[in-house]
């Protein structure tokens, strides 16, 4: 398949000979935040700069959620709740199941959160996100403010609303995801926006019984372009956004494959009934190709 680069020999397991990247939608400005919602056989997704949730059937495209508070990465919590990072409110949204919206986390210590760019939910309940200051940057995907609290990634104990800073160290936190057994967290750096700089790599960092962290260190670091989103399968692979598709990484970090997109990534999910279904989303276009791997599930 002209998509598909094997540079691993395990990845020609992963692949289908019959099943290449297909363009599901396009026209929109910037795509991100996949979910697959198994119980609507739907995929939502945002349409960032357009200030949309868009929801994704077999049947075509629609719009879900508008305005959507310039929505970035998105989950679903262990009561199936669409969970939001929101650029324009500075904070993490939970849509409820009658479509009521929740602020779940606003500020720490006073200040305002920058803006929230991806996130995930532990099979405890916690949901852990990024926190970078791409989103109040620019006009384009929220609008310009200040900054008031350094870059972290973040846990969210929801029911209490105790917000922990996990890691402080990170410039440009982005796409973050727990390995299936969720003993290690997965975290990309993308540094400052824009700027040519060579550390953009993917951390990674041993979680504890009680949900601290070590110190990262440096897992992968993908080329051309640099890591955003990325989700882990069930054999502990990372599918991972980079400038010319995405690559899938070995659990110790190998480059073992790629699926060429002529756009670039910005985050991917796994879907369908058997989860082994990648949803692209790809700069103004939603791709999708079946794959002989499965989305992790996790405990
Ligand atoms: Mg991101």
């Amino acid at each position: 398949m002209r998509d598909i680069e094997v540079v691993d020999p395990v990845f020609a397991s992963y692949v289908l000979g019959n099943a290449g990247l297909k363009k599901l939608a396009d026209g929109f400005r910037w795509t991100e935040g996949p979910v697959w919602f198994g119980d609507h056989n739907a995929l939502l997704f945002n349409d960032l700069p357009r200030n949309r949730t868009m929801r994704w059937s077999e049947h075509g495209v629609e719009r879900f959620r508008e305005p959507s508070d310039y929505a970035n990465g998105q989950a679903r919590d262990r009561q199936g709740r669409l969970i939001a990072c929101s650029h324009r409110r500075r904070c993490l949204l939970r849509i409820e199941h009658d479509g009521r919206v929740t602020e779940l986390a606003t500020h720490f210590e006073g200040r305002r959160l920058n803006s929230p760019n991806d996130v995930v939910v532990k099979s405890d309940g916690t949901i852990w996100f990024t926190d970078p200051v791409y989103g109040i940057s620019t006009d384009y995907e929220g609008g310009k403010q200040a900054s008031e609290i350094p870059e972290h990634v973040w846990r969210l104990e929801p029911d209490s609303g105790t917000l922990t800073p996990v890691i402080s160290d990170v410039v440009g936190p982005n796409g973050l995801c727990f390995s299936p057994d969720e003993r290690q967290l997965y975290v990309a750096a993308t540094g400052v926006l824009l700027a040519a700089d060579h550390t953009k790599s993917i951390q990674v960092c041993d979680v504890t019984a009680e949900g601290r962290l070590s110190e990262g260190r440096f897992f992968a670091r993908v080329s051309p372009g640099f890591a955003d989103g990325f989700r882990c399968d069930e054999h502990g692979n990372l599918w991972c956004s980079a400038g010319d598709g995405v690559h899938c990484l070995s659990p110790d970090g190998r480059l073992l494959g790629r699926i060429r997109v002529p756009a670039i990534v910005s985050n991917v999910a796994f879907g369908g009934l058997s989860r082994d279904r990648l949803f692209i989303c790809a700069s103004e276009t939603l791709f999708s190709i079946f794959l002989n791997v499965r989305g992790a599930v996790w405990p």
